[in-house]
């Protein structure tokens, strides 16, 4: 359950920052992006929030080949990797997810989330 929490000053502008952006960006990319507006902000004051706040249910915190991303869009997705050049493409079909979820068969096993990762090559790289 999400508990709704006051945001600070530094989460609101954290979260206003991924709220514009669909590209999925690092903890270091947001801390650059949102030092523009707060230039006292440190990287371990962003990391930190970013952690708290994807444990609010806030944001989506994503581990993809050892480095973390992050999504201000909570709905129900999936993403698709791009091995070559790296991007991360949202496909919404909540259907998926929730597929995913009712098809696990660990007896007594929950399943509250579903994060489902496609790998391949986006439009740009399979046309070049
Ligand atoms: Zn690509
Ligand atoms: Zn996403």
């Amino acid at each position: 359950m999400v508990v709704k929490k006051r945001l600070t000053k530094q989460k609101r502008a954290i979260l206003s920052y991924l709220k514009s952006v669909h590209t999925h960006p690092s903890a270091e990319h947001i801390y650059s992006e949102v030092k523009k507006e707060l230039p006292l902000i440190s990287l371990a004051t962003v990391y930190r929030n970013l952690s708290q706040m994807a444990q609010d249910g806030h944001i989506l915190k994503l581990e993809l080949e050892g480095e973390y991303h992050f999504d201000a869009d909570v709905s129900l997705h999936q993403h698709c990797i791009c091995t070559k050049c790296k991007k991360i493409i949202d496909n919404h079909d909540s259907t998926i997810s929730i597929l995913a979820m009712q098809k696990s068969k660990i007896q007594g096993f929950h399943p509250t989330r579903a994060q489902v990762f496609l790998q391949g090559t986006c439009f740009e790289c399979s046309n070049n």
